[in-house]
């Protein structure tokens, strides 16, 4: 059977509605990011023409290749995320196709990314990927346990002090991504613990931090729950990525 993009992706927006209205949130108030990663343009295609506005790959090699394609057959502008983790020597290719990176997983690659933003005469919008769970095989900022830890509360919170003064970036906020569970009401620690560290930071650092990019397939309608700005679905809309997926 042929996936139909366009009821995959109804189905997905009423789920978000009813985790909005479970919450008493405004539906307008999450954006849903289609993860087009492994999948062909016309895939792509089919999703903007069914209103999608958000994208997010994972690899530069392949959004390069896929953006203008899909940028040229969308009736509207297409605003694309880069959501996974990203090699230094990359960097400046992810500058010239993708309008946010959600990705920002280190100090060093922030510098690199404000030296070439710099370059190039351009700010662009960064997510710092927060890594809240504490499972080792995740990329982002040590976050495990950050309201218990002193430690990893001020190497964190200083880090994100550093990321906001960085000159081409403009921090929008936190991306997380949780544990794969049984049972997704498992992950609702997860995004509880997120949408507290961003009230944290705002109050103690002075600055808004707009994004909380949360939720995928499988746990979407909590990370909603919890406070989601943006989620970013893949299976759910597209069906079985086709190649090697990462992440
Ligand atoms: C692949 C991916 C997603 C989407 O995953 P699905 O389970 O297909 O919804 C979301 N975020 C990141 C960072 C990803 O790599």
């Amino acid at each position: 059977m042929p996936v139909d993009i366009a009821s995959n992706l109804s189905s997905v927006r009423t789920m978000i509605e009813e985790a909005c209205l479970r919450t008493g949130r405004d539906p307008k108030t999450v954006t849903l990011i289609a993860v087009s990663k492994t999948q062909p343009p016309d895939a792509l295609i089919a999703a903007a023409a069914a209103g999608i506005v958000h994208f997010g790959e994972n690899r530069v090699e392949e959004a390069e290749i896929k953006i203008p394609i899909v940028n040229q057959r969308s009736s509207h502008p297409l605003t694309w995320h880069m959501i996974g983790h990203l090699q230094g020597r990359k960097a400046k290719d992810t500058l010239l196709v993708f309008d946010v990176i959600e990705s920002l997983d280190t100090l060093k690659l922030g510098e690199r990314l404000s030296r070439l933003a710099g370059e190039t005469g351009r700010t662009i919008d960064v997510l710092m990927e927060v890594n809240v769970s504490g499972e080792t095989n995740k990329y982002g900022f040590v976050a495990h346990n950050w309201q218990e830890n002193p430690d990893i509360r001020r190497t964190l919170f200083d880090s994100v002090r550093q990321i906001a003064s960085l000159p081409g970036l403009h921090l929008t906020g936190l991306m997380t991504m949780a544990p794969i569970v049984a049972q997704m009401e498992e992950t609702r620690p997860i995004f509880a613990s997120l949408a507290a560290l961003r009230v944290a930071l705002q109050s103690e650092l002075g600055f808004a931090l707009p994004e909380l990019s949360m939720g995928m397939t499988d746990d979407f309608p909590i990370a909603v729950e919890e406070g989601a700005t943006s989620v970013r679905v893949g299976r759910a809309i597209f069906g079985e990525r086709i190649a090697q997926g990462q992440g």
